[in-house]
């Protein structure tokens, strides 16, 4: 099932959308659908089916052999060999700060998904409608490469939704009114900002920075300040695990291995939060300034609206231990972190696909 509301109150219109929500289970009920949405992060790849939920959700990355230009693997399997591949093996990521950069590997690793669908989810359809989710202010032919992409993957009509209001739709917010929310997704390449009314985005903001920055900045300082070259997994093992900002929380501590930088020999240290808590910080502040900014820019209604409800986070950034109240301490808004940070978009994307109707204004139609 589809779980896509959180916190939220707003009466007539999240009652519209929870009874969309049930249609769309209903409609589950009775017979099988053809709908797919899919969430192409250039971190992670999600994708649902209505009615059973998330399906697939891998990481977007794709190894091949660099001769024979064959792929060897996909998603989970492909990021298990980022930094352990022999050298006649890539792993790639084909989305880049949220858009496709290399078509052609986009597109395998989406019909590769597809694929999944029917041979290990039995889904029996042919040519779903599929919904993809796009970030904001992507150009023309970007959008195109994410359709057509879609479209060699087997889909027979394809409509696409901006990302922060499928994140927004997919954590609960109500869109489609006139009172406006913000939502703050950050993602793996980027973090998108987005003051929402009447389904659409009123203001977006997109900084590149975000969860792979962090990653990058840990490996760094923990080279720097201890001397132990780590890999680029396992300085994100350290930021999902132990990872935290801001005062009140406890600090906890994991074992990592890496090489000593001096002597080149193997070691074990301890990696407290509180060793890492500055490197995080110091990358969010980006992020921070960021959303300082779009307030700045909001029309003071909106910002009476965004008041009453904090601000909306979403995407596995989000998740860092004590960025809601970092964000709330610097913004004096309340700060909400839903359950779903991480499908989010792929659970609003097919909650927007099952009601195009009541969404139209959200979702940009394809030929
Ligand atoms: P994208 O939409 O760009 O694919 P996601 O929303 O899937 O990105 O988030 C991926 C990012 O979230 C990665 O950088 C990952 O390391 C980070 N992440 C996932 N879980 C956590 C966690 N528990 N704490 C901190 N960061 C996390
Ligand atoms: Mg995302």
């Amino acid at each position: 099932m589809l779980r896509a509301m959180t916190k939220t109150a707003s009466a007539p219109r999240t009652k519209a959308v929870k009874r969309a929500q049930l249609r769309t289970r209903g409609r589950m009920s009775r017979f099988i659908s053809h709908d797919v949405a899919v969430d192409l992060g250039t971190a992670n790849t999600l994708v649902a089916i209505d009615g059973r939920g998330v399906v697939i959700n891998e990481p977007s990355v794709v190894a091949t052999n660099k001769r024979t230009k064959q792929v060897v693997a996909i998603g989970r399997d492909a990021k298990l060999m980022v930094g352990r591949t022999p050298k006649s093996i890539i792993a790639m990521q084909p989305l880049v700060d949220g858009v496709v950069s290399d078509y052609e590997v986009t597109e395998y690793m989406l019909r590769s998904f597809v694929d999944r669908l029917h041979r290990v989810h039995r889904v029996l359809f042919q040519r779903p409608m599929m919904i993809v989710g796009l970030p904001c202010g992507v150009t023309e032919v970007e959008k195109r490469a994410v359709e057509e992409a879609a479209k060699s993957s087997g889909a027979r009509k394809v409509y696409l939704i901006q990302e922060p209001i499928a994140a927004a739709i997919g954590t609960g917010v109500d869109v489609l009114g006139e009172k406006g929310s913000m939502i703050v997704d950050i993602g793996g390449g980027t973090t998108e900002i987005a003051v929402i009314a009447n389904g659409v985005p009123v203001i977006t903001k997109s900084v590149r920075i975000a969860g792979d920055e962090i990653n990058d900045a840990i490996r760094q300082h923990v080279r720097e300040e201890y001397g132990l070259q780590i890999g680029e997994r396992t300085a994100e093992d350290i930021k999902t695990t132990i990872g935290v900002v801001g005062t009140n929380h406890t600090s906890r501590s994991m074992s990592v291995r890496g090489r000593n930088v001096l002597t080149g020999l193997p070691q074990e240290i301890e990696v407290t939060g509180d060793m890492i808590k500055g490197t995080i910080s110091k990358q969010l502040r980006p992020i921070i300034e960021a959303v300082k900014g779009v307030l700045d820019e909001t029309p003071p209604e909106l910002i009476s609206d965004i008041m009453q409800d904090g601000i909306h986070l979403a995407g596995g950034g989000s998740l860092i231990t004590g960025i809601d109240r970092l964000l709330r301490s610097e913004s004096h808004i309340d700060v909400n972190v839903p359950k779903n940070a991480l499908t989010a978009v792929v659970e609003g994307a097919a909650i927007a696909l099952a009601n195009p109707a009541m969404y139209r204004q959200s979702l940009i139609y394809t030929e």
